[in-house]
């Protein structure tokens, strides 16, 4: 399974809870206004990665607290990022991920598309929604707007109903 990414930081204390490896998808529709990484728009840019060797190479980085997968859009790269999420989660490493869709359109999606569930039931916290710099929220130390929530998904799923995350 192949995957087209934009960058992965190793190591990154901001994007997520505790020290996380961040997987940046290539390739966005959404067009945000002022989105910080316009760069991953392009379908066609960034680096195509073996998503096994992703996996192997992470599952050796045990002083990680999780991974996180962020922007360009994971969902418009649904299979890999799916493959990934549950591999993964079988491993017990904590997911998180960012997205430009809302929960809402996310559960409009997950009926036309399995693997659209696939990803979300593998993810514990989604920040959901379009980046808007006029609504900057500063309580969240990773670049966010008001409008995006932080989501215990397990808890959603659970309950059909938008749950915020506590640490
Ligand atoms: S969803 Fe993320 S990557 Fe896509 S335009 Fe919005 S902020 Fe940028």
């Amino acid at each position: 399974m192949k995957i087209r990414l934009a960058a992965i930081l190793p190591n990154s204390t901001v994007n997520g809870d505790g020290l996380r490896k961040v997987f940046f998808s290539q390739g966005c529709s959404h067009h945000c206004q002022g989105c910080f990484n316009q760069h991953t728009w392009p379908f066609n840019g960034g680096k195509i990665c073996d998503c096994d060797q992703l996996i192997n190479e992470t599952l050796e980085e045990t002083y990680l607290s999780g991974v996180t997968f962020c922007g360009g859009e994971p969902f418009q790269q649904v299979i890999p990022f799916a493959y990934l999420a549950k591999k993964f989660k079988k491993n017990k490493i904590n997911i998180w991920c960012f997205t430009g869709y809302t929960w809402e359109e996310l559960q409009n999606l997950i009926t036309k598309d399995s693997n659209v569930r696939e990803l979300l039931t593998s993810v514990d916290v989604l920040i959901d929604g379009r980046f808007n710099k006029k609504m900057m929220n500063k309580k969240n130390k990773f670049p966010s707007t008001t409008n995006q929530r932080i989501i215990d998904v397990q808890k959603s799923l659970k309950i059909n109903k938008i749950v915020l995350w506590k640490k």
